[in-house]
């Protein structure tokens, strides 16, 4: 079987341990047949728009604007260097935040020719005072100013839906689907949320994006992948594309329980993987 993980980091980041040669070590020692490096882009490209991104520590969550060009360098060397044992594949995982696309883009158009994919996601919601990342257990206090769990995975939604439909936020495929669930926290209007998500899917699937199914949760609290067996069901039924990423923040966890996840979306129909180059999209068969 064929195995490609779409979404790693490294100690670029400052909150992942390893060198981007580490965890091309031991995708090869896996026998994976690509590994997509998608360190998370700076959030600093912020710092001159309207969001008080000093209100989360930013510097802990991404590499610098001035060390992108190093990023890239050092993994087209890689790429060179490895060119016989594994396909490498260059991203970034962009967090989205809503009308910043212009100072995104000012910052991250200059490596779109370098890159094969854009990974989007939502790690932060304003709640009533400030922002945070709520997938920071530093900041689970937070969560204090929101009536029910219900409203974070509403307010959550709502901005997961703001990416899907910004003509000006450039991405493919939509990251760790239902990330709200991480410590735990599971929606109480159980109905109410399912249909937020249906309704999300519905604009993934008109603009043809991708999903990734993301190992990193079976690591966390929740101990189940991102998203749930429900919406990959929901996915299946809409027709949207998957593939599989690892979240690894350490080598040990790149093809985490891939297997297992092949399993589990072939039971539900899925026969083939997406794949990217170049910002395309084809197909592996699983
Ligand atoms: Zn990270
Ligand atoms: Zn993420």
């Amino acid at each position: 079987m064929i195995f490609e993980d779409w979404h790693t980091h490294n100690k670029m980041c400052h909150h992942a341990v390893g060198s981007i040669e580490d965890y091309i070590t031991k995708a090869i020692k896996l026998k994976l047949r690509t590994i997509g490096i998608s360190d998370h882009f700076p959030y600093e490209y912020l710092k001159n728009s309207s969001i008080l991104i000093e209100e989360v520590p930013y510097q802990e969550y991404a590499m610098s604007l001035n060390e992108v060009d190093l990023y890239l360098s050092i993994i087209e060397k890689l790429k060179d260097k490895y060119k016989n044992r594994i396909q490498l594949r260059v991203a970034f995982e962009v967090d989205y935040f809503k009308s910043q696309e212009s100072f995104l883009n000012l910052k991250i158009n200059n490596s779109l020719n370098n890159l094969d994919y854009i990974l989007g996601s939502v790690h932060t919601l304003h709640g009533k005072s400030k922002l945070f990342a709520f997938d920071d257990r530093r900041f689970l206090s937070m969560y204090k100013e929101y009536d029910s769990i219900d409203n974070i995975y509403l307010e959550y939604y709502h901005k997961l839906k703001d990416m899907i439909t910004s003509e000006e936020f450039d991405f493919d495929v939509v990251s760790h689907f239902d990330l709200p669930k991480k410590y735990n926290k599971r929606a109480i209007d159980k109905e109410l949320i399912i249909n937020e998500a249906i309704k999300t899917l519905e604009l993934v699937k008109k603009r043809d994006l991708t999903i990734e199914i993301n190992t990193g949760g079976l690591r966390k609290k929740i101990k189940e992948q991102y998203p749930s067996l429900e919406i990959i069901e929901e996915m299946y039924e809409l027709g949207i594309p998957i593939l599989l990423g690892s979240d690894a923040h350490h080598p040990n966890e790149v093809g985490y329980k891939f297997k297992k996840m092949v399993k589990l979306v072939s039971r539900i129909g899925y026969n083939k993987l997406a794949h990217f180059y170049k910002r395309k999209r084809t197909f592996i068969e699983i």
